[in-house]
């Protein structure tokens, strides 16, 4: 066999097609399944649509988007995330302790429940009740996978590049619809 460098291979022939690597302001269509250290399950796209998502707008947790950054349509990767380059370490000053009387119209409050906290200034925090004790209630507003190192399985489904519209409002829009 002659030898041929793969340069002038790929140059040579036109029928091969070009696939379009992730980068700023790709559009970028992922299957995915996300499993915690003990191997469970804990969301996964295989059995919905594929998640769309415009790549270098914040849209996914840091050590997804860098794993994904520069590769193609087609592209199978694991990859684990710490909790750093994920949804953070557990912050203890997140965990309150507050009366069950702030649990207006609600006739019992239990371990799981959630809840919509309004601060004075007008800002919305969702906090789960981790624990009840007589009147006292533990809410924690960290994320409920703070702490957690994430165990991604992740394959390209497609790549474009994003619409002027969609880089200007940092997110993807359907087929068709401004929104
Ligand atoms: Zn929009």
């Amino acid at each position: 066999r002659e030898f041929m460098c793969e340069h002038c291979l790929f140059i040579s022939n036109q029928g091969i097609p070009m696939t379009l690597m992730i980068g700023n302001n790709s559009v970028v269509s992922i299957h995915y399944t996300l499993k915690n250290e003990a191997g469970d399950v804990i969301d996964s796209s295989e059995d919905n649509q594929p998640l769309v998502y415009l790549h270098s707008s914040k849209n996914l947790i840091p050590g997804l988007e860098s794993e994904l950054h520069g590769k193609s349509s087609g592209a199978s990767f694991s990859t684990v995330i710490p909790p750093q380059q994920a949804y953070g370490e557990v912050r203890t000053d997140l965990i309150k302790e507050i009366s069950k009387d702030l649990f207006q119209g609600v006739e019992s409050v239990e371990a799981g429940m959630t809840f919509l906290a309004h601060g004075e200034d007008g800002a919305e925090q969702q906090v789960r009740v981790t624990a009840v004790s007589g009147d006292e209630v533990t809410v924690d507003a960290n994320h409920p996978m703070a702490g957690m190192t994430l165990h991604f399985e992740v394959e390209i489904v497609d790549v474009r590049e994003g619409t002027e519209q969609e880089i200007e409002h940092g997110h993807v829009h359907q087929p068709g619809a401004d929104h």
